[in-house]
């Protein structure tokens, strides 16, 4: 079992910056103004092209490690992988074209992002069963 958010936005004119703005900005509001993001060509079966999100290590503040130890979250490298996202497909709006939505004339870009991963993330929670237990002593924290 698993969480996620996604993130449809449809319009004329939608473009890839309007992508990277809307979600860099959403990553510094969720962790810090301080966070840089990167984009990574990826693939996603319904986005062309697609990518994936990197922020920067907020736990390690990048350099990839935490005093003298490894820092696990990001595997030493400085960036944690958090979103998978991508420019609509014009195939995919053919299906609705009929509903207003030709592919000639809208864009659009899409996300999704593990829920419980991010908040493990934010709130370094090792053990994301932990969520689930039901232990309000645990879940009060997050109240
Ligand atoms: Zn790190």
């Amino acid at each position: 079992m698993f969480h996620q958010i996604e993130g449809l936005a449809v319009d004329a004119n939608i473009t890839f910056g309007d992508l990277k703005g809307t979600l860099d900005h959403a990553m510094k509001e969720f962790f810090g103004s301080s966070v840089k993001t990167s984009f990574r060509p990826s693939f996603f079966p319904f986005t062309e092209p697609s990518a994936e999100m990197f922020v920067s290590c907020f736990i390690c503040g990048g350099s990839g490690k935490r005093g003298a130890e490894p820092c696990r979250p990001c595997k030493q490298t400085g960036w944690i992988e958090i979103l998978g996202c991508g420019m609509v497909d014009p195939n995919v709006f053919e299906f609705v074209k009929d509903n207003g939505y030709d592919p000639k004339r809208v864009s659009g870009f899409a996300f999704g992002m593990g829920a419980d991963r991010i908040a493990l993330l934010k709130y370094g929670v090792d053990d994301l069963q932990l969520f689930f237990n039901g232990d309000v002593r645990f879940l009060g924290q997050f109240a």
